[in-house]
């Protein structure tokens, strides 16, 4: 096995372990594999061992990459900062996006999604640790944010994103993402039609898990160290 092929598997092993351990099915969580500076043989590799979705942070670099991997049928997930100038691109060219703070991006991904292209899937970014190095909005103001971004057409709305701060304590790491969680549960009550808790990377991913996570973000894990 080469690098790529061992490491999808010890991750979806580790995967499958912390779910278990909390009572969940491995399939309610989607591996997302981050594959940001890493080149596109990389993602062909690990889409020869099944990986399907792959989440980018930078625009140009992600399309050079798309379209050299044209021929694969791949899910690609947009996690980076948004422009608004580059929403267009964004909207043609990705099935998800993860980091919407402003309705002002989310009505253009709207308005930009192209005619008969299925409504991009999209999550609220909050800065769950109030970080200023952080993107995100504060939870107080996701539900306004998320009812707004509800009625719109061209976006689903299909839940919440964090990146907590680091911490090496595991319980500590669980307050975090159960406030995530929290919120994702206050929108269903609402009777949002939302489903997912994008958070969990490769430091924290058994105790994103064990607080809801619906779609762990791995990057290093899988590809290695980043240039
Ligand atoms: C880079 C990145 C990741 C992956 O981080 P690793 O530590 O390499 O697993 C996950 N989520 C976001 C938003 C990122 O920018």
């Amino acid at each position: 096995m080469n690098n790529i092929e061992k490491n999808l598997t010890s991750i979806r092993a580790a995967i499958t372990t912390a779910a278990s351990a909390c009572g969940r099915s491995t399939e309610s969580i989607l591996l997302l594999a981050v594959s940001k500076k890493k080149p596109a043989d990389d993602i062909r590799e690990a889409y020869a061992c099944g990986q399907r979705d792959f989440g980018e942070n930078y625009l140009q670099e992600a399309l050079q990459k798309q379209h050299e991997l044209q021929d694969l049928d791949i899910n690609w997930h947009f996690i980076g900062a948004i422009q608004s100038n580059k929403t267009r691109s964004i909207a043609e060219a990705f099935d998800w996006v993860h980091c919407i703070d402003r309705l002002k991006i989310a009505t253009r991904l709207s308005e930009q999604r192209p005619a008969g292209f299925a409504p991009l899937n999209v999550c609220i970014q909050v800065n769950i640790d109030h970080e200023a190095s952080k993107a995100g909005i504060d939870l107080d103001a996701v539900p306004e944010l998320a009812l707004a971004m509800s009625t719109l057409p061209g976006i689903r709305l299909r839940g919440l994103m964090a990146i907590p701060a680091p911490r090496e304590d595991y319980a500590q790491q669980c307050q975090a993402f159960a406030r995530l969680a929290d919120a994702l549960a206050s929108l269903q009550q609402q009777g949002l039609d939302c489903d997912t808790l994008s958070m969990g990377m490769t430091q924290d991913m058994e105790a994103a898990i064990a607080q809801g996570s619906t779609l762990v973000r791995i990057g290093t894990a899988i590809f290695g160290e980043r240039p």
